[in-house]
Formats: structure tokens, sequence, C-alpha cells
């Protein structure tokens, strides 16, 4: 048994199907191991709208069900510390779950497990009042949701706000790239941040781009006197992959010295839709290695790429 296991997804008032609680265990982990908060663990209960209802009046003094509540442990009665690894507990109404994964067109146990990916996310301390902090938690929930397991319950469409159309959801499309590599990619970037040649700006950025065949490509931006020779850390490492025969590109991760998760410039949005598909996750990160997922064809939505020329 591994740690994360320790979740323990109960009900309360309501008699859940086994697909339904295996949904939501597998989401749990999922989501726990994509954020690297393997160690950590929730308690989870499916209900009914009626009970859901009761304590969303009790604890958010909203008179009306809602389909998921996230409790997070830190943020209880200070006189009681949580057990060690303890995240806290998630509420879900399973009727709720239900009539929503009719509206999208999509299994109860698909809507379940979103639901539970996003009060996971929730009790690992993300939020979405502010509009920054919303993009990021949504692209979060977005990556895991796409992971194999998960990706395995079906359903394109999601219950996002801002996700509701058809081509946003084909600029937002997906790769699945897992908390590891995500992590292995920040780190090559930082390293490659540090060839940076930035004598003018002394602003350095890494990038590591890793190719179809396995391997990762980094580069650092190279400035110029002359300035406008200057070249990106992104287009370093691609142009690198390029020579040595590389053509289709899996994940890309950019860094600098930037408290901001670093995004690439329009030139380098452009190049990298020479060779990236648009679902090809790139991964934003922060100085203090924060990041932030985004597919390249939501960095650049309607790209002139080679199928405009025929
Ligand atoms: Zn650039």
């Amino acid at each position: 048994m591994t740690e994360t296991e320790k979740t323990l997804v109960s009900t309360e008032n309501f008699e859940a199907t086994e697909a339904q609680l295996e949904a939501v265990r597998l989401a749990a982990r999922t989501a726990a191991q994509a954020e690297n908060a393997l160690e950590r663990y929730a308690s989870i209960v499916l209900t009914d709208d009626e009970t859901i209802h009761r304590l969303n009046c009790d604890y958010r003094g909203v008179d009306r069900p809602t389909d998921v509540l996230s409790f997070p442990a830190d943020e209880g009665d200070e006189l009681l510390a949580p057990p060690d690894g303890f995240l806290g507990d998630i509420m879900i109404s399973v009727p709720r779950a239900e009539a929503q994964g009719k509206e999208l067109g999509h299994s109860t146990e698909r809507e379940l497990a979103f639901l539970t990916v996003h009060g996971m996310l929730h009790l690992l301390g993300y939020d979405h009042i502010d509009p920054e902090d919303e993009k990021e938690m949504l692209s979060h929930q977005r990556a895991i949701m796409s992971l194999e397991p998960l990706a395995a319950l079906g359903g394109e469409k999601t219950n996002e706000t801002e996700a509701n159309t058809e081509s946003s959801e084909s600029v937002k499309a997906m790769k699945e790239i897992n908390g590891f590599e995500i992590k292995k990619m920040i780190g090559l970037a930082q390293e490659a941040r540090e060839r940076a040649y930035v004598p003018y700006s002394k602003f350095r950025v890494g990038a590591c781009l890793k190719a179809a065949s396995g391997a990762y490509y980094l580069g650092c931006n190279i400035e110029n006197a002359s300035y406008s020779p200057t070249v990106c850390a992104e287009r370093t490492a691609v142009f690198k992959a390029i020579y040595e025969g590389e053509r289709e590109f899996e994940a890309l991760a950019v860094c600098s010295d930037s408290k901001n998760c670093t995004s690439p410039c329009g030139v380098c949005r452009q190049v990298l839709s020479e060779f990236c598909s648009p679902d090809m996750p790139v991964i934003l990160v922060s100085s203090t290695g924060e990041y932030r997922l985004i597919s390249l064809g939501e960095l650049l939505p309607l790209a002139f790429t080679k199928g405009d020329m025929e």
C-alpha cells in the first residue's frame, strides 16, 4: 500500500456505486502524484444535495447546494493540530456531479474525478479568487485531468467557465505530462539559465526542450553589443535540437530570474509553432521554482504555420 492510499473515501446519506468510489480514489491519487504530494492525504465524503446544502449554509453562509466543498486542515481549529500529512476534508454531492456530467456529456465518474481534483488542489493551497490564481489552478487541473488514468474516464468538456467553447477547448488541449517530468525539466532549465550570456540586461533565461526521442535540449539567452542579434533561450534550444536532427517535441520549460512565471516572447512562440504542436505543454517557471502549465496553442492561438500556405 502506498502512502497516498491513506486518503479515505466514504459516503454520508448516500449510496455511491463502487465505480464512483473508485473514480474518486483514482483522482485523489493522480492529483497528489502530479503535485508531488504523495505523502499527503485527505478525507473525501460523497453525499447528497441536502447534506452539502446544509454544510454550505453552515460554513460559507451560502443557502444552496453546491458540487464540491473543501476544508483545508490548516484552516481548522488551531488548538487541534492536524495529523502529519493530513490535507483536510472534501465533500462532494454525487447527484450534483451526475447532473453536471449529463449537461457536459460525460459520465458521473468523470465529473466526480474532476471535482475531486478540484478539491485536492484547494487543499494543496490553490485558489481561484483572483484571476491570476484561477488561471494557475485551472492549468494544473487541466494537466491532471489529461493524465492517463483520468483521461481514460473520457469526456472532453470541463465545467470550467472559460473553457466552454469548441475553439478555446482545442487551443487549451494539452498533451499529458506528469509531475516528475515537470520537476525534471524545471531543474534542467534552471541549469541552462546559469549559462546565459547577458552582460547588458543581466536578465538570465534558461530553457529545456524535450524532443520526442527523449533527449533534452538546453538553451540560454545570448546577448550582443549591437542588441538586435540577441537570441532567446527558447530559440537557442530549438535550433540546437533541429541541428541534431530532431523534428518533434514533447514539452518546453522556461525559467528566468523574474519572480513571475516566465513566458516565451512572440518571436519564440512563432519559432516553436513551426516544429511543435499546439497541444505541447509549456512550463512557465518563476525564479522561486513555482510554475504554470499552458499549451503552446494557448500561447499562440491561430498561429501562422506551413498549413496556412497550402
Ligand atoms: Zn524569445
